[in-house]
């Protein structure tokens, strides 16, 4: 299903960059004459912060959270993660990006580029593959690695409030959004939802409404 909903955001990008490209005169080489080059890099920087900004969004409004809650209540986090998305929340951010990728007025290079980049990095920062200190700092320098993004599922809610940077990392050093942890002593998931049952599909599905389904105290 949720692979489903994903080719038809992707799709649906593709079709408004494609759009946007050909019939408006939305973007940022109307309003700048830069190099190619230039633009390029700021457009898919920019593209980077509108996801950074649909995140925030899902974790600081509480219609939002309820579906987004989804992808943290996984107690055991590794690539499989990157795919846990109730399938309400990929539609508000296809929703939310729509709407701001087309003012950005993103051409159908961007959405590729960007794509395939989100598509590779947010696997590998959800993977419990080995990786030393050193080499994820080196790494977190500039793009979101594993020791930084596994701190954003910590199943305490002012950890979890941080990290919430998709491919590069910067947004949550300009910010303040970064928090640095020891992942040894960490713990996945979200507390409202301890329950094995949220860890099945149908329980995923039914995230948003579980405290409907939870029997009264
Ligand atoms: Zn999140
Ligand atoms: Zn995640």
């Amino acid at each position: 299903m949720n692979q489903v909903i994903a080719g038809v955001q992707v799709a649906l990008t593709l079709g408004l960059a494609y759009w946007v490209q050909e019939h408006t005169s939305l973007g940022l080489r109307y309003w700048i004459d830069w190099p190619d080059w230039l633009e390029f890099i700021i457009v898919i920087l920019l593209m980077d912060l509108v996801v950074y900004g649909t995140h925030v969004l899902h974790h600081r409004i509480p219609l939002l959270w309820k579906f987004h809650r989804a992808h943290h209540s996984d107690h055991f986090v590794d690539a499989s993660t990157a795919f846990r998305f109730h399938p309400g929340e990929v539609i508000t951010t296809t929703f939310l990006q729509t709407i701001a990728f087309g003012t950005l007025g993103i051409g159908v290079s961007h959405a590729i580029t960007y794509f395939i980049l989100i598509h590779l990095i947010t696997p590998f920062h959800h993977s419990n593959i080995r990786i030393s200190e050193t080499v994820d700092r080196f790494l977190r320098c500039v793009i979101v690695s594993p020791l930084m993004h596994r701190v954003h599922h910590s199943d305490i809610r002012t950890e979890h409030d941080h990290n919430y940077s998709n491919v590069f990392s910067c947004w949550d050093f300009l910010f303040r959004t970064y928090l640095k942890r020891d992942n040894k002593t960490l713990t996945y998931g979200v507390n409202e939802l301890p329950e094995q049952r949220w860890q099945k599909l149908p329980g995923i599905y039914a995230t948003p409404i579980a405290e409907f389904l939870k029997p009264s105290p």
